[in-house]
């Protein structure tokens, strides 16, 4: 129990107090009516891919996610866990550590540094499963005080970035028509790390001048073969390059961005706040996803700590539905590339949220992470 707890107790024994007292509570006021702790659901549910989607290291059609709802004083937070495969967590993983939350304890929701640190412990690993339950308490928050996470940090709307819109590894006639797809985007992001690499950015090339973002999913492994292919990179009007190397090749990464004519973005190498110091002078940008680091509160604390390092910033995510784009899009003022193209790229999304106004991340003012269940 802690102190103004205690302290208050006292007072309301000494007062003779006649009403009811129980954990959960709110301080100083008489709780006359029914007991509301806050309660927390989640069930299954699985996204649907517009397109077989392939990266360096798997191709899928399918994204498994976990959705997770908390309610309280009848107001509901939503938040979502996506869990591409590959990542190894899954909707079996999700609900064993969800049915290990358990949020009636907490007090007083708002005291989100607490309880996320409690939920962080339950156990290692888990990073999705933590980020809904991180997403669906700033929802809640956010609705309560009848504001979006935007306002309540600070953000200027205005300053959302535009997004890129991300193309897999596919034959030329699909790699063609996805371009033509991603005809509002303003950029494009590639995924490279196979063998046609090069024939990739021709193809794309061949239909348009748009700036390029390549991600090489850490399909390089070799330092001056990833330094040679940068450098043909960089006559092709791209922007910067994602994971070149894997996440083990610390040195090799710190060597080839020393050479490298293009920025190199850390995103495997970078999963939470830790990893974010460990970047420095081998990356000279993070690519910050909630799906990745735990949620809304841990990214923020990245993005702030990649800033006071003056290392440049992307905003990512998994294929998710609104709820969780709509989220990461609070952030998206703060940094200076955005990938929020997620629920786009899936034909089943049960929310409205954050929007895609002519390439640009587009805020809706609607309070907490502004999505509401379509
Ligand atoms: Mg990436």
């Amino acid at each position: 129990m802690n102190k103004p707890r205690r302290l208050f107790l006292k007072q309301a024994a000494a007062a003779g107090a006649a009403f009811l007292l129980r954990p959960g509570i709110t301080l100083g006021r008489p709780h006359s009516h029914m007991v509301n702790d806050m309660t927390l659901r989640f069930y299954p549910y699985t996204l649907e891919l517009k397109h077989t989607f392939t990266i360096a290291t798997s191709s899928r059609t399918t994204t498994p996610t976990m959705m997770v709802e908390v309610e309280k004083d009848g107001i509901i937070g939503y938040g979502e866990a996506s869990m591409p495969p590959y990542l190894g967590e899954s909707q079996d993983t999700a609900r064993a550590f969800l049915s290990k939350v358990d949020l009636t304890k907490e007090d007083d929701p708002f005291i989100l540094e607490q309880i996320l640190a409690d939920v962080d412990r339950i156990a290692p690993g888990n990073p999705a499963a933590k980020a809904a339950v991180d997403i669906a308490l700033h929802d809640w928050i956010g609705k309560k005080l009848g504001s979006p996470w935007y306002r309540i940090w600070g953000l200027d709307p205005a300053k959302a970035p535009v997004t890129s819109f991300t193309i897999g590894i596919d034959t030329k006639e699909v790699v063609r028509q996805k371009v033509k797809e991603a005809d509002v985007y303003k950029v494009l992001k590639v995924k490279l790390g196979r063998e046609n690499d090069k024939e990739m950015i021709e193809t794309i090339r061949e239909v348009t001048d748009k700036p390029i973002r390549v991600d090489v999913n850490q399909g390089w492994n070799d330092r001056s073969f990833a330094l040679s292919m940068i450098e043909w990179l960089a006559t092709k009007n791209i922007e910067f390059v994602e994971q070149p190397m894997p996440k083990e090749q610390v040195d090799d990464i710190a060597w080839l961005r020393d050479k490298s004519p293009l920025p190199l973005v850390g995103d495997e190498s970078v999963q939470r706040l830790a990893d974010v110091h460990k970047a420095y002078g081998v990356f000279d940008g993070i690519n910050v996803k909630l799906m990745k680091c735990t949620g809304m509160r841990e990214a923020y604390k990245m993005i702030t700590l990649a800033r006071g390092l003056d290392m440049k910033v992307m905003l990512g995510c998994m294929t998710e539905t609104s709820c969780a784009i709509s989220a990461a899009a609070q952030l998206s003022p703060m940094v200076d590339w955005a990938d929020l193209d997620g629920a786009v790229l899936i034909k089943n999304d049960m929310f409205r949220g954050a929007t895609i106004e002519d390439g640009k991340v587009t805020l809706s003012p609607a309070p907490g992470i502004g999505a509401v269940k379509a």
